[in-house]
């Protein structure tokens, strides 16, 4: 346990709700092992309260910074002082630091994504062509992810086909590669079969046991990234096993981003294998 005093130093996260969240685990096992005197809370503010919250926090002197979740990723930006190139480039914020009465805002999802998938998956996007399931918050991370490391081509499918044609439109802008937008429906024969990486950024396969039509053309070479993540293996990544194929759910996006935030509001080398110990630990309790 966190020894709390007059000295201590506290992070957390904001958002609404944040009853799920596993953060606090991590990062409180995280200051444990490198034995400094930190806690990291739960902080559950309603929208009417959230300018209130931020003007208020960003006056505590031993609130070093905060994880910002949904609905407050967008909602955050007109509080900062300053944002990072990435969470400039995604228009959200997910980890903020407060310094000498500013605010800075950083996006770690990108990052926290590509060091598992490279790490743990030992994929490399690299000269490789993808397909992103899903155009919210995390795909548009996922997708620009990917381009900024050399992805050959990009299709995104989305169940709201518009908005997969603008994060297709916004990666070829921003990197001048090919990309290409497409409702869940679409003819995607051509797309999954030139991909090699398949990467889930909705919630899908955890409401419910919905595959998507396309996954019909999934087979042993493809790689499937699931954002999600849960005590049970995500359903698409069933799928795409049964087929032959390899993958990985999303716990590791999870534990590096934190991992990101702790060096961020720190400065110091995040103790990864506690911290992912304390995660898996609590997705068990959780039991979901
Ligand atoms: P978001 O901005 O709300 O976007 C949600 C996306 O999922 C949209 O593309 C949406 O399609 C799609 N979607 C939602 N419900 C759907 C359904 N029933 N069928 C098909 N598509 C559906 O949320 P987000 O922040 O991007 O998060 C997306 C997923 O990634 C969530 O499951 C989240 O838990 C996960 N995530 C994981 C990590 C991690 O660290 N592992 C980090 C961030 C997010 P429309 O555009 O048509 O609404």
């Amino acid at each position: 346990m966190v020894k709390i005093n007059g000295k201590t130093k506290l992070v957390g996260i904001v958002g609404y709700p944040v009853a799920h969240t596993l953060s606090p685990a991590m990062h409180n096992a995280a200051f444990q092992a490198v034995n400094l005197n930190w806690a990291y809370l739960p902080f559950h503010v309603e929208e009417d309260g959230f300018e209130d919250f931020i003007k208020g926090a960003s006056r505590v002197e031993n609130l070093v910074g905060l994880n910002v979740t949904m609905p407050y990723k967008e909602k955050i930006l007109p509080f900062l002082a300053e944002t990072t190139p990435q969470a400039e480039m995604l228009g959200a914020v997910n980890t903020i630091h407060f310094q000498d009465g500013r605010i800075i805002g950083h996006n770690t999802d990108g990052r926290g994504f590509l060091f598992s998938l490279k790490n743990d998956g030992r994929k490399d996007p690299a000269s490789k062509r993808a397909l992103v399931i899903g155009a919210g918050g995390a795909a548009k991370s996922v997708a620009i992810s990917l381009a900024a490391s050399g992805a050959k081509e990009i299709f995104i499918v989305n169940r709201t086909k518009e908005k997969a044609a603008n994060l297709a439109d916004l990666v070829t802008r921003l990197f001048q590669i090919p990309a290409k937008g497409f409702g869940m429906d679409g003819d995607l024969k051509e797309a999954v079969e030139a991909s090699e990486l398949i990467i889930n950024a909705t919630p899908l396969g955890m409401l419910s046991d919905e595959v998507p039509p396309f996954f019909k053309y999934v087979g042993k070479k493809h790689f499937l990234y699931d954002l999600t993540y849960s005590i049970k293996e995500p359903r698409l990544l069933s799928e795409v096993k049964a087929k032959g194929g390899k993958g990985m759910d999303g716990s590791g996006m999870l534990l590096y981003q934190g991992a990101a935030a702790f060096e961020i509001w720190t400065h110091l080398d995040p103790p990864v294998n506690v911290m992912k110990r304390a995660l898996l630990d609590n997705l068990k309790l959780k039991g979901d």
